[in-house]
C-alpha cells in the first residue's frame, strides 16, 4: 500500500523539513502491524514526492487479532487488508508524520503555516460509498479529485466494477491540513473492522477535525464510519461537535433530545445486560463472585470498575477465551491490588469443582444456551447443589423476540452455538424446578426494550438461597 505526497512549491525539498524525513534517505520503520518505509522517488527544487509504503503482515495480523472469528479461516489469512488503505494507513500517518500533521516544523517553522501546492496519492483505496461518496467526502474541503476505477475481473465485464480506487487528491493548503485530512477519512472511506477503536479516538476524531469537520455536509457519516458504529462513542462524538456549531438554543434542546434517543435507543444489549447484571449483584450485596462460562471478561471488567467486589473468579472452558480476557483485560500490566482482586480458572461447569464453593454469587450470562440440553442436569448440581452460592444471576436469550430482529430468519437461532432458546415460560418452568429442588427463591426482570406481547430479547432470572 503505498500513499505518495507531492509538492512543487519551490524549493520543492523543503516537503524533508515538513514531514521531518531526510530526502536523500530512505528509512524503515517497525509497527505493530508490519513495516512501513519512507523514502522520496524524486527530490529536486521544482518537484519532490515522498512516499510511505506499508508492508503489512497478515499473519500478524491473524496473531494479534482481539476478537473471535468473523470470517472463514483462509479468509483470515487471505484478504486485502495488506494492499489497501485502511486505518493502518492512519495509524502509519501519525507515528511517523505526527509532527507534520500537528503542524509543527522544527527546522524551518515558518514552513508548517505555507500554503503549498500539494498532490496526495493513493494506490489502492477501497471506497465503501464508491466515486460519489469520495467526491462527497473531499470536494467540500477544496481538494480536486481524480479517481480511477477498477473493474472486478477484466474477462467479465458485466461483473461491474470493485470497490477499489487509484485516488488522487490536489491542493494548495498547509500540509499538516492534508494528512488530518487523510487521517480520518481513509478510515471512513474503507468502512471496515478498525484495529484501534477505543475510547481515545473520539479524542482523536476532534482533535484532528476541530477546524473542518463541525460544517462538513457528511458530518454524521464521518463520524459514524470513522468510530465504526461504536453507539456510544458515537453520540459522544456528535454531541461535542454539534454543541460547536448550535448556537441557538432550540436547536441545543432537539440535539438534547436526539442525543437522549441515541442512549436509549441504541445502548446496546449487551451494555444493558451487563448494567442489569452488576445491579442484581450489588442489590444481594456481593463481594465475592463467579462469573460462570466468563467469556472474554466483559462482565469482570465492568465488576472490576466497582470497589465492592472484592474477589472476581472468571471460569471458562475454553482456554483460548481465557487468554483472550486475559489480554482484553490488560491483567499483565495491572496494579497488584487491583490483579489480586480476579482469578481466571479453566473448567467445566458440568463437573463439580471445589473451587467454586463458597462465594456470595455467581452470574452466569448466556451461557446455559450453549450446553446440550443433556448436560443442563449435570450444570445444576453443580451450581446450586455443590458450589451453592447466595444468589446466582442468570441471563439467556428469550426466543420470543427473535421475531424482531430483521436479519434473523424465522425460526433460527441468534447463535450458531445455542443448542435452544427458551419462551419465557420454559424459562420459568427450568428456574421454579430449580428453586424446588435446591432451595432457592427466583424473582424475573427483563433486559434491552419490553414490548407488550413478546417481553424483552433477554431474560434474568436472580436465584435467592432460602
Ligand atoms: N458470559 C460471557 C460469555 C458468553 S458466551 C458474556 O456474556 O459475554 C458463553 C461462554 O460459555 C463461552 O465463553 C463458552 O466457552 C462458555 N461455556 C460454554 N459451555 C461451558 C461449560 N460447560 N463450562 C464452562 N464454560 C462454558
Amino acid at each position: 500500500m503505498l500513499l505518495t505526497i507531492t509538492t512543487t512549491h519551490s524549493p520543492a525539498t523543503d516537503l524533508g523539513y515538513l514531514l521531518h524525513k531526510n530526502p536523500s534517505r530512505a528509512q524503515v520503520f517497525e509497527l505493530a502491524f508490519g513495516q512501513a518505509h519512507v523514502f522520496y522517488p524524486e527530490a529536486t527544487d521544482e518537484r519532490c514526492t515522498a512516499a510511505l509504503l506499508l508492508d503489512v503482515d497478515p499473519v500478524a495480523l491473524v496473531r494479534s487479532r482481539k476478537s473471535g472469528p468473523e470470517s472463514f479461516a483462509l479468509g483470515q489469512y487471505v484478504n486485502e487488508r495488506p494492499y489497501v488503505a485502511s486505518s493502518f494507513m492512519s495509524n502509519a500517518i501519525s507515528r511517523l508524520f505526527g509532527t507534520a500533521m500537528g503542524g509543527r516544523c522544527s527546522g524551518k517553522p515558518e514552513l508548517a503555516n505555507l500554503e503549498i501546492p500539494l498532490t496526495a496519492k493513493l494506490s489502492v483505496v477501497p471506497c465503501r460509498g464508491g466515486e460519489d461518496l469520495l467526491r462527497r467526502l473531499f470536494e467540500p474541503l477544496g481538494y480536486s479529485v481524480t479517481a480511477e476505477g477498477y473493474p472486478l475481473d477484466e474477462k467479465f465485464a458485466d461483473w461491474g466494477n470493485s470497490a477499489f480506487f487509484t485516488v488522487s487528491l490536489e491542493k494548495t493548503c498547509r500540509l499538516s491540513e492534508l494528512l488530518t485530512h487523510l487521517y480520518i477519512l481513509i478510515p471512513v472511506l474503507d468502512d471496515e473492522k478498525h484495529y484501534w477503536v477505543g475510547e481515545d479516538e473520539v479524542e482523536k476524531l476532534l482533535k484532528h477535525g476541530e477546524d473542518w469537520l463541525s460544517s462538513h455536509p457528511e458530518k454524521d457519516l464521518i463520524v459514524k464510519r470513522y468510530l465504526r458504529h461504536r453507539r456510544n462513542l458515537m453520540s459522544q462524538a456528535m454531541a461535542q461537535l454539534l454543541e460547536e456549531d448550535t448556537p441557538n438554543p432550540d436547536e441545543v434542546q432537539e440535539v438534547a433530545a436526539q442525543e437522549e434517543w441515541v442512549i436509549e435507543e441504541r445502548i446496546s444489549l449487551n451494555e444493558q445486560r451487563m448494567g442489569a447484571v452488576v445491579s442484581a449483584l450489588k442489590s444481594a450485596g456481593a463481594k465475592r463472585v463467579l462469573d460462570l462460562g466468563c467469556g472474554e471478561g466483559k462482565l469482570i471488567g465492568a465488576l472490576l470498575r466497582d470497589k465492592e467486589f472484592v474477589e472476581i473468579v472468571g471460569v471458562d472452558v475454553s482456554y483460548r477465551t481465557l487468554e483472550k480476557a486475559q489480554d482484553k483485560l490488560r491483567l499483565e500490566k495491572m496494579a497488584p491490588m487491583q490483579r489480586e482482586r480476579i482469578k481466571l480458572l479453566h473448567g467445566s461447569l458440568i463437573y463439580r469443582d471445589k473451587r467454586l464453593e463458597g462465594y456470595d454469587a455467581a452470574a452466569v450470562i448466556e451461557v446455559i444456551e450453549h450446553m446440550d440440553l443433556a448436560r443442563l442436569a449435570a450444570f445444576e448440581r453443580v451450581l446450586f447443589e455443590f458450589a451453592k452460592p447466595g444468589t446466582v444471576v442468570l441471563t439467556t436469550p428469550n426466543v420470543e423476540y427473535n421475531v424482531k430482529w430483521e436479519s434473523l430468519p424465522a425460526g433460527k437461532m441468534r447463535h450458531r452455538d445455542h443448542r435452544f432458546e427458551w419462551t419465557r415460560e420454559e424459562f420459568a418452568d427450568w428456574a421454579h424446578g430449580i428453586c424446588e429442588r435446591f432451595g432457592y427463591s427466583v424473582r424475573f426482570l427483563p433486559i434491552g426494550p419490553e414490548d407488550a406481547e413478546i417481553g424483552a430479547p433477554t431474560q434474568m432470572a436472580v436465584f435467592e438461597k432460602t
